[in-house]
């Protein structure tokens, strides 16, 4: 695991890396997101890697009945992309339906894990506890899988992503060695490289509740929210009755999340954000959050309302992405059948 991005040097060269990292369209984005992955695939986008930026649009339905409101979730998460400075010149984003060999990629890669790994997995099991429906579905159950499928269409190699997401690219992990092990090439190489996970200063956020900031769970902070309703949401984050701040994850977690949250939005240390505010109490620490926030986000606010006049254009940047993200999975998909010694 990583957990900065690695500068471009002798050891680190972006023309070589391949990232993939994706969202589900169940809502807009989030500051979790924002700095729990988002910031990273910018910043290695502008360091020259091959940014591929998924929308997960079958997995909505790993926790739902019915994936709602679908086709508006899925262009304002292109809106959010763009808004936060993912170039799609430069980038591929695509949505997961676009590309029907992901679900071929899917079935021998269900052959190389057991029914006993995918339970025991910590994520199935908090997505499990907070899904919307009384029975784990199938899909629920394989999600790690799906999402192995995602990563090594592309040969990914990076995946900045949040914390809740390391079990399940351990499991993509597992897949590419053993899927190495089991079909390697006449030469005795392997198709894929085991992608690694990229982990920002902020893996897990809390939202307003003290909980995982999530789109689904009513407790987030968007990057599309107004001024006011950031202030409004920050105002009413849970935090505790200790008045002088501290920098304390473990021991004050909520307290905690939003004193680091000021630090990322001035790029500064949460210590001596902590120190400042020292005695102010909670009160004082919501409103130097809300101001870092604001202040911080400005730009991308601006720039997400002018982009958001013209959908059609985030509807092409779809179309144009899932052009190159087919390309490119049909390639990995033609040379696994290969392998594997399918005939053609
Ligand atoms: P949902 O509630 O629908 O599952 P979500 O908010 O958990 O939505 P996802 O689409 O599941 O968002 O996650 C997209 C990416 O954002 C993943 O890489 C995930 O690890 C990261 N992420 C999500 N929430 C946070 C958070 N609170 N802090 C840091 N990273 C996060
Ligand atoms: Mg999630």
């Amino acid at each position: 695991m990583t957990t900065q991005v690695p500068a471009p040097t002798s050891t680190f060269d972006p023309a070589t890396q391949r990232v993939l990292t994706g969202d589900r369209p169940t809502g807009p984005l989030h500051l979790g997101h924002y700095f729990g992955t988002l910031q990273n695939r910018v910043r290695l986008q502008d360091q020259g890697v091959d940014l591929f930026v998924l929308v997960a649009d079958y997995q909505v339905i790993t926790d739902r009945d019915v994936a709602d409101r679908l086709a508006e979730h899925t262009e304002n998460l292109v809106l959010d992309y763009l808004a936060a400075g993912v170039d799609p010149d430069r980038a591929t984003i695509f949505a997961h339906s676009a590309v029907p060999a992901l679900n071929q990629l899917m079935l021998p890669f269900l052959s190389l894990v057991s029914v006993a790994e995918l339970s025991r997995n910590p994520t199935v099991k908090d997505e499990i506890a907070h899904s919307r429906q009384s029975a784990v579905s199938g899909l629920m159950f394989t999600y790690p899988v799906h999402q192995a499928a995602d990563l090594l269409s592309c040969k990914a190699t990076l995946v900045p992503v949040g914390q809740d997401q390391v079990p399940h690219l351990e499991v993509a992990r597992t897949i590419a060695r053993r899927f190495n092990e089991r079909y390697p090439h006449a030469d005795g190489s392997g198709v894929f490289p085991a992608p690694r996970a990229l982990l920002s200063d902020a893996p897990l956020l809390l939202g307003t509740d003290g909980g995982k900031m999530s789109k689904s769970r009513g407790n987030a902070i968007t990057l599309g929210a107004t001024e006011d309703e950031t202030a409004r949401l920050i105002r009413g984050a849970k935090t505790d009755a200790e008045r002088r701040i501290g920098y304390d994850p473990t021991g004050r977690p909520e307290v905690s999340s939003l004193v680091l949250l000021t630090a990322l939005c001035q790029e500064r240390d949460p210590e001596t954000v902590a120190e400042e505010i020292g005695d102010g109490g909670a009160a004082a620490l919501k409103r130097a959050a809300t101001e870092a926030v604001n202040e911080h986000l400005r730009p991308l606010r601006t720039r997400r309302a002018e982009l958001a006049a013209d959908r059609g254009h985030l509807r092409q940047v779809l179309r144009d992405g899932a052009e190159r993200a087919n390309a490119v999975a049909d390639a990995t998909l033609a040379e696994v059948r290969e392998v594997m010694g399918a005939i053609a």
